[in-house]
């Protein structure tokens, strides 16, 4: 029998192609605060902390200034869900890869995002998803990526060893959270990091396509 072992997915660049939708609301929320808008670039590249941290980063501003434009930021994304205009699909190969794993015995499900819990809720809703994962860590409750609170804690709820457990993510923040926790990582190339970038901050291995991912698991879970 093989031994449980904790699967972990990022969401947004890994799951989900959400990085049209948040350029454009950072770009909007930017302008409502008299800051140029970053580039597409730019967001890309926080895609993954939580929105507090993402704008300090972006808008180099403090802590404090961070809460309010995040706030900004949120009532522009709920007034896009508001008229039913959300576009954020899963990946590709996404929703197979997710109905495989379920299917193993073995394997245990979870995600750890910077997304905020009633975002993640919803996007599983809209994708049929919410019985694929036992275990949701967002920002709500454990610090931002790239602490490794979210594995720790998804790894205490399961009672999943880190070593048995492997984190799969887009960005630099994912291979860094899942190093530091003593899990596996699995970088993708489909989001918004560089392959190169995904290299340098530790992937155990790194993929291209979904259709790959199993095998990958395997691997650096044995
Ligand atoms: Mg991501």
């Amino acid at each position: 029998m093989t031994a449980p072992r904790l699967i972990m997915f990022d969401m947004d660049g890994t799951l989900i192609d959400s990085g049209a939708v948040i350029a454009l609301h950072m770009a909007t929320t930017f302008r409502d605060h008299g800051l140029d808008a970053p580039t597409q670039e730019m967001s890309h590249s926080v895609i993954g902390l939580s929105l507090e941290l993402a704008m300090e980063r972006l808008a180099q501003c403090d802590a404090e200034t961070a809460i309010v434009m995040a706030g900004t930021y949120r009532n522009h994304y709920r007034a896009m869900l508001a008229v039913g205009d959300a576009h954020e699909p899963l990946y590709a190969g996404a929703l197979d890869a997710l109905n495989r794993l379920k299917a193993h015995d073995a394997s245990i499900l979870g995600i750890a995002t910077g997304k905020g819990l009633s975002g993640v809720n919803r996007i599983l809703a809209l994708h049929a998803l919410a019985d694929h994962f036992v275990t949701l860590q967002t920002p709500d409750h454990n610090p931002s990526k790239p602490h490794p609170g979210m594995i720790l804690r998804a790894c205490a709820e399961t009672g999943i060893d880190p070593a048995c457990t492997v984190m799969i993510g887009d960005t630099t923040f994912d291979m860094e959270l899942g190093r530091s926790a003593g899990a596996r990582t699995i970088g993708v190339t489909w989001g918004y990091h560089a392959r190169v970038a995904l290299e340098e901050s530790g992937a155990h291995i790194i993929i291209e396509d979904y259709a790959d991912l199993d095998d990958a698991i395997e691997k650096v879970l044995n």
